[in-house]
């Protein structure tokens, strides 16, 4: 279905008018037979950027500053579908010749190209979030999330100023100021004091507020789920989650007034601008990623579509059904259940952890990531599960697919449950799962259920199943 302007999707189709002509030779390809039967409840819920939007050019909003040529064009198969694979459109823009100017623009010129997409990225980042630009400003030369987060740092703090971060075990990012008891381990406890929280603190300490809406940010820019906008200063994202985008990051801070003097009159307007874009450049990072700004670009403007929307409503359905269907089965959800796109499963009142968890899913093509709950002491073997909605949503599954999904989920954690018993450490119950011939047997006909229920589902930039 199109749009007037024939460019793009006006609704978010289903199943089967969505199989379309194979991708042109110059994009990248993101996707080999093989995932096609596996199902990737991705890490960070992240998604099949694009998709459903990206079979064919004639489906995509487009860029057209700055001519292709198909010779030289990166052409990539990746291994695993916890990849996220773009958008053919979003891959075109970060395999094309924006890619060769390494210009940090505003220093040295000819990049009046490359500014006029940096700029369009700019106005439709604000716009994807409904922000007036008189009270916010964007900055989207990050090269990701981290840096995004170093660089918020950078301009606002002194050396071994204080941040708080939820801690990581709490939900927290590694960029938030991450410490164990005996090492400072993300640079954002090297540089500077962290002290992690478990609850809310700020306004009263004269704290700046920075929302990380890493995760979250397609949900927010579909207006699906609150937005944090109203309460911070700064906001920062990742743009290859839910937002659908290629790998890159952006910084959004308020700007004008921020409050009158009372006893002048004179009013104090936010610092923040100059501050964020010296600390990105040059401080922290050197040109920018001008093809990941023209394909975020691409991305932001799909996030403003009604089928983009529609598509995370289901996201929202799909991760609720997946959610139900665990605590049907008994199984104990951090958090109790989701509001969002991820389910927290807590293993530990079913006696498994999830790193087995993972191990015994991944032999059965279904991938999903171990993940720390709350109380949890160690990262390497953390008591909980994540599985995100995206990216399945991605391939069409609708609720039922979803508890489909659970009941195979439900039964790798039960043979993970009795390996376990036979097995005393992560390395040996891993060798287990190989070696012991009725393992490897249950295994086999589990992943061969699981393939064949993932294959009836299209593959979001390929077209066989
Ligand atoms: N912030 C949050 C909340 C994240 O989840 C992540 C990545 O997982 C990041 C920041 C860092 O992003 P990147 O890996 O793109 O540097």
């Amino acid at each position: 279905m199109r749009s007037p302007n024939g460019l793009l999707p006006t609704a978010w189709s289903p199943r089967p008018e969505l199989v379309a002509g194979p991708p042109a030779t110059s994009e990248l390809r993101c996707c080999t037979s093989l995932c096609s039967g596996r199902l990737g409840l991705c890490r960070d819920g992240g998604s099949w950027s694009g998709w459903p939007f990206g079979l064919s050019t004639a489906r995509q909003p487009r860029l057209r500053l700055g001519k292709q040529t198909g010779a030289g064009q990166a052409r990539r198969a990746c291994r695993t579908v916890i990849l996220r694979c773009g958008s053919c459109c979003r891959g075109r823009r970060t395999g094309s010749v924006v890619a060769w100017s390494s210009l940090p623009q505003r220093y040295y010129g000819g990049a009046e190209v490359v500014d006029e997409i940096e700029l369009l990225c700019q106005r439709r980042a604000l716009e994807a979030f409904d922000l007036d630009p008189a009270q916010w400003g964007v900055n989207v030369q990050p090269y990701s999330g981290s840096p995004a987060n170093l660089a918020v740092y950078t301009a606002l703090l002194q050396p071994h100023d204080r941040i708080m971060g939820l801690d990581l075990p709490d939900g927290g990012h590694l960029t938030h100021g991450y410490m164990s008891d005996v090492k400072r381990i993300s640079a954002t406890s090297i540089f500077f004091e962290s002290m992690p929280y478990k609850l809310n603190v700020c306004d009263e300490v004269k704290a700046h507020l920075l929302a990380d809406m890493a995760h979250i940010s397609g949900l927010v820019a579909a207006k699906v789920i609150p937005s944090p906008f109203k309460h911070a200063d700064i906001v920062t994202t990742t743009t290859h989650k839910t937002l659908r985008g290629a790998r890159s990051g952006l910084i959004f801070y308020r700007k004008g007034v921020k409050a009158v003097d009372p006893k002048t009159g004179r009013e104090i307007p936010y610092t923040f601008e100059d501050r964020i874009n010296f600390a990105v450049f040059p401080s922290l990072q050197g040109g920018p990623h001008n093809h990941a700004i023209a394909a975020v670009a691409v991305a932001l403007k799909q996030a403003c579509t009604p089928m983009f929307r529609e598509y995370s409503l289901q996201v929202l359905k799909n991760a609720r059904a997946m959610a139900d269907a665990l605590l049907e089965r008994g199984y104990s959800l951090v958090s109790g259940g989701t509001d969002n796109h991820l389910v927290l499963v807590d293993l530990r009142p079913k006696g498994l952890d999830g790193a087995r968890a993972e191990r015994v899913l991944e032999l059965v093509s279904i991938t999903a990531n171990k993940n720390t709950c709350p109380g949890d002491r160690s990262a390497i073997t953390p008591g909980g599960l994540r599985l995100g909605a995206p990216a399945l949503t991605s391939r069409q599954f609708r609720e039922d697919d979803f508890r489909r999904v659970v009941d195979f989920i439900d039964e790798g954690v039960n043979i993970g449950l009795e390996v376990k018993t036979k097995t005393a450490k992560l390395q040996d119950f891993k060798s287990f799962l190989l070696k012991d011939s009725e393992t490897s047997q249950r295994l086999a006909d589990l992943r061969q259920r699981v393939e064949q229920f993932a294959r009836g589902f299209p593959m979001p930039g390929f077209d066989e199943h």
